[in-house]
């Protein structure tokens, strides 16, 4: 038997289809993975985090850009190893993040490191390693990293991350580039900074960069950020100052269910061509990817507990939760979900898809319609990105186990988190 056209299409995961009727990732069926290994297990494709660097290398071509893997949308050492194998850069936002960059043997020189709360062992961290850049984002943090360089006699390379104003019309929570945030200097004190920082000691000013959001589908936002930060380019130039690259951030979306984003090559063709328009056709380029490169590079498997109905709702109680995947609580975010065997047996019905913890919060779908008996395994989609390394232990609920397939093989690149593993450090009154 071969896949039929009932089956359902997982949105955007090219690598994880059906094939005589079970999800597969590549050529491993999941339904024997999920029994073998226990869920919730969450599945990586090694195929399709390939597929989506080299979407990226191929939109760039031979244009001066460099890639820096966002790592905190998924930062476990097998991705991040792929990445750094095929040549990526990292953008990292702590120490923590380092740390595993240098254990997978990623470039420190293709390391940017962006965050708002930097403590002082962070930066004598990355300078010791020798990171390409500081994305600084306040002038408190410029005096800091000075005083850091200054003691461990290396000297800092800095950007500033200017907050340009725009919206990057995306869900509040995800959305940095507009004045509200936290985010970056507001691009009106921009030339300011950029002069305390040419004043200070052991800085050196090699870039402009900004974030303005995530899950971006539609593609404007970045131009409109792109000529504010091109005008400020021209500003410093009159003062006298020079960069050497530009970092637009990350942000590129991927596809939930039905968005359209907008390609790496449709957002580096029109930034190259605005870029030489005015002139700049020179400069570097940085981009800091996270979720394109891997949210459809993964899913979350789970398995039915029980069916619960009651007048209103139908409930789906599966043994994964919000400390497994807290994107639909924290941001009422739309994953798919697909039944990794579907069956015929049994009419569809409308389902919220619920986890075990005590939180009316705690669901991973809404209305649904799914055919379902006890013990079906589910997969939830686009589960690679913000999905594990949001993971915590609430209601005392170790941590899934991960897994990247390769082909007809897979390893379990982390282990399922142990209850020893959680009361570890934790000791009573004496
Ligand atoms: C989160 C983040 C990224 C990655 O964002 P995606 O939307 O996952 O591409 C890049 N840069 C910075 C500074 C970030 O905070």
């Amino acid at each position: 038997m071969t896949s039929t056209v009932s089956l359902p299409q997982l949105a955007g995961h090219p690598h994880f289809h059906y094939q005589n009727g079970v999800l597969h990732a590549e050529g491993v069926a999941l339904d024997t993975l999920a029994r073998d290994l226990g869920t919730p297990l969450y599945v990586y494709s090694r195929a399709a985090l390939q597929a989506a660097y080299d979407n990226y290398r191929q939109a760039i071509g031979e244009r001066p850009v460099l890639v820096c893997f966002g790592m905190k949308a998924n930062s476990n050492l097998a991705v991040l190893k792929e990445f750094a194998r095929m040549g990526a850069g990292f953008d990292i936002v702590s120490g923590g993040e380092l740390k595993r960059v240098l254990a997978v043997g990623g470039d420190p020189a293709k390391v940017v490191f962006s965050g708002v709360g930097k403590q002082e062992w962070e930066m004598r961290d990355a300078l010791q390693a020798g990171v390409k850049c500081f994305n600084v984002e306040s002038t408190a943090e410029l005096r800091r990293l000075s005083r850091v360089a200054q003691v461990t006699g290396l000297q800092a390379r800095v950007s500033l991350r200017v907050n340009p104003d725009v919206d990057a019309h995306t869900h509040p929570y995800i959305s940095t580039g507009l004045k509200e945030n936290k985010f970056g200097i507001a691009i009106e004190e921009a030339l300011q900074a950029y002069e305390l920082a040419a004043s200070l000691p052991g800085l050196k000013i090699v870039g402009v960069d900004c974030h303005i959001g995530s899950q971006l589908t539609d593609i404007s936002p970045y131009f409109d950020a792109l000529d504010k930060l091109i005008d400020l380019i021209e500003r410093l130039a009159q003062a006298g100052i020079t960069i050497e690259h530009l970092d637009l951030g990350g942000g590129l979306g991927i596809r939930y269910t039905d968005e359209v984003p907008p390609s790496p090559k449709a957002l580096l063709d029109g930034v190259f061509e605005r870029l030489k328009a005015r002139g700049h056709g020179h400069l570097h380029l940085v981009l800091e990817p996270g979720r394109s490169l891997v949210g459809n590079a993964g899913v979350l498997l789970t398995t039915v507990q029980f069916l619960k109905h009651n007048d209103a709702r139908n409930f789906a109680i599966v043994d994964a939760a919000m400390n497994d995947l807290l994107r639909p609580t924290l941001y009422q975010a739309y994953h798919g979900v697909a039944p990794v065997v579907p069956r015929q047996d049994c009419p569809a019905q409308i389902y919220d898809v619920v986890g075990p913890v005590c939180e009316s919060g705690d669901w991973l779908a809404k209305e649904r319609s799914l055919a379902l008996a006890e013990d079906d395994v589910l997969a939830v989609e686009s589960a690679g990105a913000y999905g594990m390394v949001m993971a915590g232990n609430y209601n005392t609920r170790p941590r899934a186990a991960e897994v990247m397939v390769d082909g007809s093989r897979f390893h379990i690149v982390r282990q399922r988190e142990t209850l020893d593993d959680l009361l570890r450090g934790e000791s009573t009154l004496p």
